[in-house]
């Protein structure tokens, strides 16, 4: 394909994807392919000769659009949001055309200073700490994921204590024996509600993992209290905590640690790393109602929140902020021959590879800042908050039908978490069920409970909301997750 012809094909796709969009909310969210699909739709191996680009373009409605989930569908009511936009889709146009892998500044010095810039913005566009902004010890790179930040952060605060503890200790094999010894002793802590990635990097990285209880009687909230018996339990058994995730906006009901006791608690306990993941709710930083939330991240090491979750970038954006640099650097930078350079040397630059685990890099940051200016604070502030009063709005239709459904965690960001009632439920209730008429009968046998009546009706509540959401996903026009807590 030459650029005349990339011309051409460029416009078409652009048409397409722009068609895409305008009918994305008549199509059902859900595709009605069986496991297997595709194969039998696509040749045994690569063809021979190149074909044309138009073939090419039209297996696009034939076999593609019918195996997607259309995660950007006004029907899609699962999991997450996974925002796209249209400047942050031209953002990874003009990336995957000045395509490079720009591991140090001079590989491509705009590559380093954009994101050092944007990542600025983004902070001070949060009101993070100002510990978290480039001007002092910390800053802000992005990278793909919150499993890989959470990842970055959970190595860099094994190595870090394993630092401090062997300092005086020789490099060497009697050290480095130390430090395996070591490793297999820490432990990283997380609440019980936390998503799975922080076990996951516990794994990776060779450490124990143990949870913190966050029970309902706390809305699901890790305590200052439970943290530190947590710790002390684990001290007692020998193991040592290195590493606490706090969530802010957790996965099953968008629960938030508290944030202030804990950062506390962290003065008691300064080798173990505080990384806070507020994956999806971090975006509502951004309005000046939910900021109280963010002095107390200046007590912690980390912070993290997906732009490609709920502020308009497209997947892949995860903004991690670190409050001081040389914690990732002492851990990450390695430095082969063939890898320097004058200006690494010099000290005036920085080499976002030394803040990460991979060596390559994408141009990410062109995205975030088409968006940033695209919108401004004013156009984000109102999306994040169309989205917080859609999900009030949703409450109250929740709410209004008491005789069928019990709301389990209030709205929390955009999220409420609610159950079928299990009395009342089944599909021809549900059809047939005058609206905002509570049953009395039900909210008796609600008042005389005994444990062992709750722990029946919890579990004919979980087995009737499974129904219920299965039926409605499998006609395919919502989509619908569910989650069990408590
Ligand atoms: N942390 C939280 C609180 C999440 O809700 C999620 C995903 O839903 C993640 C981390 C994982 O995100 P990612 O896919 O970016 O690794």
């Amino acid at each position: 394909m030459d650029s005349s012809q990339f011309r051409e094909a460029g416009h078409a796709a652009i048409e397409d994807i722009a068609q895409y969009y305008d009918t994305l909310a008549e199509r059902p969210v859900l595709p009605s392919i069986v496991p297997g699909y595709l194969r039998p739709q696509l040749p045994d191996s690569v063809p021979e000769e190149g074909e044309e680009w138009s073939k090419i373009q039209s297996d696009i409605e034939r076999v593609i659009v019918p195996g997607l989930t259309h995660w950007q569908s006004p029907k899609f009511m699962a999991f997450y949001p996974c925002n796209s936009s249209f400047p942050a889709m031209l953002g990874e146009m003009y990336s995957a055309s000045f395509n490079a892998a720009a591991f140090n500044w001079i590989c491509s010095p705009v590559v380093t200073e954009l994101e050092t810039i944007v990542m600025d913005w983004v902070a001070k566009l949060l009101n993070l700490p100002d510990c978290y902004l480039s001007h002092g010890e910390g800053g802000g790179i992005i990278q793909g994921t919150a499993s890989e930040v959470v990842l970055t952060s959970l190595v860099a605060a094994r190595e870090r204590i394993i630092r401090r503890r062997l300092k005086d200790v020789p490099e060497g094999e009697e050290r480095m024996d130390k430090a395996a010894e070591m490793r297999g002793k820490l432990v990283a802590l997380a609440s019980e509600h936390v998503h799975s990635s922080t076990q996951k990097a516990a794994v990776i990285a060779g450490t124990r993992f143990r949870t913190v209880p966050a029970p309902k009687e706390h809305n699901f909230s890790v305590t200052t209290a439970a943290l530190r018996q947590t710790i002390e339990e684990c001290k007692v058994k020998g193991i040592e905590p290195y590493y606490f995730t706090a969530t802010l906006g957790s996965t099953a009901t968008c629960a938030v640690d508290d944030l202030a006791g804990i950062a506390e608690l962290a003065k008691e306990y300064p080798d173990i790393w505080i990384h806070v993941d507020a994956a999806y709710a971090g975006s509502a930083l951004i309005c000046p109602e939910y900021q109280h939330l963010c002095p107390p991240l200046a007590a912690f090491d980390s912070f993290n929140f997906n732009m490609h979750k709920w502020l308009l970038v497209n997947f892949d954006c995860s903004a991690f902020f670190i409050k001081k640099r040389k914690d990732l650097i002492d851990t990450y930078s390695i430095t082969p021959s063939f890898l320097r350079n004058e200006f690494s040397e010099s000290g005036m630059v920085i080499d976002y590879r030394d803040w990460q685990i991979p060596l390559g890099r994408r141009f990410r940051s062109l995205k975030v800042w088409f968006v940033l200016r695209t919108y401004g604070v004013k156009g984000l502030r109102d999306f994040i908050r169309g989205h917080i009063k859609l999900g009030e709005y949703f409450h109250t239709l929740l709410t209004s039908r008491a005789d069928l459904f019990t709301v389990v965690t209030a709205p929390a960001f955009g999220l409420t978490t609610f159950h079928v009632n299990a009395l009342s439920a089944s599909a021809s209730t549900l059809s047939s069920s005058p609206a905002n008429k509570p049953n009395p009968a039900h909210e008796a046998y609600l008042n005389d409970f005994t444990n062992s009546a709750e722990a029946q009706f919890r579990e004919d509540a979980t087995q009737v909301t499974k129904q219920v959401y299965e039926k409605v996903n499998s006609q395919g026009e919502f989509f619908l997750t569910s989650t069990v807590v408590g």
